[in-house]
């Protein structure tokens, strides 16, 4: 019995497996085994609509046994520590497993770069809890704000910061934007629009890096016009609780800082042997394989592979390197030639929240209503299984019909800020120094 091992029930891992499913469906030697230490798929291009009660976290998730249905491979809730490649072995949670051939899809983690505070007061957004969490925050700070009667602090709280003006970020801020001055602003008495603040943060000279320039500058006035400040060619240098350090000398306080400027290869995967990248991805050769172990291939976001093109770190890259991957080790048990993965761009969606979008693909630009809707649709078809469909279009309509929910229905964390004017909010990192507002006061 041979096993091939994939680590990772991702967008990568998950489309490897269903592939060597369907190449070794009839091969009772093979053993195929998926790893993962979620047993859901996130469906991460609808996350940042958690952030904003447009869509409910469970819909946008797909149990790994639920995908499976009576396809032939077993899956183990498993966390992977660590590869032993010289004795193709894996040590994880439970103990060790032996591989003949693996693939590994662990994705990312979020990188500071090293920016003080940063990783103890932001708010990390990559993972369904981190969304719900935020989500919550935000709820609690329009609750704090609404029976403040000090203007300044009442500001403070409901200014947000999103630092990274890349597609998550844009995606994120966007969301935000459409709860807040269309539903927080109309249903909680005490908050005026003119307070809200949303300001992006981003080092580059421009948002939207991937997207043609023509486009990105479209997508900044539309920002622009529906209140969100962007700056650009502006560097965060150290983040405290409840304020932003700017190019090193403007402070700027806020009631919820949120990190969405970099990537970073998982532990797991800057532990292998052999090159990696300036962000930890291991360097595979073309075909996808790990330098010295051509039983080994890493895919995805883990993945910095040798090509004409750097791939972006998005899901249709992720599945299409699945694919290669699958092939590959069933090539390679053949001993035939093996196949090299090359990136061709599939065009890039961005919405910006209710009713707009900018599209780009095939060198058609499109922006606007239709672009939005083809967002939708599109988004729609990608969703796994019938039922999330239904949940998740079932949720848009409701969105559309009805005002969005804000109920806070966990006991939320500590958080200095909104305790000093009334009660326990939601927070990371809650024992900083006391806030002071622009007029001095503490708040
Ligand atoms: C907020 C957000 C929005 C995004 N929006 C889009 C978008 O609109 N379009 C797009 O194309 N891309 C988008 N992306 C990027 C996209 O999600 C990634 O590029 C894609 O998920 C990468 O796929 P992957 O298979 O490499 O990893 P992932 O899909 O991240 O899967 C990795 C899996 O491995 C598991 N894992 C991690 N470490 C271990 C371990 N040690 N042991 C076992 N299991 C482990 C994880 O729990 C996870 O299930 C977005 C990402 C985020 C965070």
């Amino acid at each position: 019995m041979r096993r091939i091992v994939i680590a990772g029930a991702g967008f990568g891992g998950l489309e490897a497996v269903t592939h060597l499913e369907r190449m070794f469906r009839r091969d009772r030697d093979v053993d195929l085994l998926l790893l993962s230490d979620q047993n859901y798929l996130l469906f991460t291009p609808l996350l940042p609509q958690i952030a904003s009660s447009y869509t409910d976290p469970r819909h946008i998730v797909q149990a790994v046994r639920e995908i499976r249905g009576r396809k032939n491979f077993r899956f183990r809730r498993e966390t992977v520590l660590a590869v032993d490649a010289p004795n193709r072995r894996l040590a994880v949670d439970s103990g060790s497993i032996d591989y003949d051939a693996l693939i590994l899809a662990p994705g990312s983690r979020t990188e500071f770069f090293n920016t003080p505070g940063a990783r103890e007061y932001c708010w990390d957004y990559k993972s369904l809890q981190q969304a719900v969490e935020l989500r919550e925050r935000i709820i609690d700070l329009c609750e704090h704000a609404d029976h403040t009667t000090d203007a300044a602090a009442r500001r403070v709280l409901l200014t947000f910061v999103v630092i990274g003006g890349g597609y998550t970020g844009i995606e994120l801020v966007t969301e935000m934007r459409d709860f807040l001055f269309g539903y927080a602003a109309k249903k909680y008495r005490g908050i005026d629009a003119s307070e809200i603040r949303l300001i992006v943060l981003e080092a580059l000279p421009d948002i939207l890096r991937g997207i043609g320039p023509k486009l990105a500058a479209h997508a900044r006035k539309r920002l622009h016009v529906t209140g969100i400040e962007v700056r650009t060619s502006t560097r965060v240098t150290r983040v405290q609780e409840g304020s932003v350090e700017i190019n090193g000398n403007e402070i700027l306080k806020a009631g919820a800082i949120i990190w969405t400027a970099g990537v970073r290869a998982s532990e797991l995967i800057e532990s292998l042997p052999g090159q990696h990248d300036r962000i930890g991805r291991a360097v595979v050769n073309a075909q996808l394989q790990l330098e010295g172990h051509s039983e080994v291939f890493v895919i995805g976001d883990s993945a910095a592979a040798i090509n004409a093109q750097e791939a972006p770190r998005v899901a249709p890259v992720a599945i299409e390197q699945g694919r290669v991957a699958a092939r590959n080790i069933r090539h390679l048990w053949r001993s035939e030639p093996l196949e090299s993965y090359e990136y061709a761009s599939k065009g890039m969606l961005v919405s910006l929240g209710m009713n707009y979008a900018v599209v780009q693909i095939a060198g058609i630009q499109v922006s606007g209503y239709f672009a939005w809707l083809f967002w939708n649709a599109v988004h729609l078809y990608k969703l796994v299984g019938l039922k999330k469909q239904v949940q998740v279009a079932g949720d848009w309509l409701l969105g559309i019909i009805f005002p969005r929910d804000s109920a806070i229905v966990r006991q939320p964390r500590r958080c200095k800020l909104c305790e000093a004017v009334g009660r326990t909010p939601t927070g990371p990192g809650s024992s900083a120094s006391a806030y002071r507002t622009a007029s001095g006061s503490d708040i």
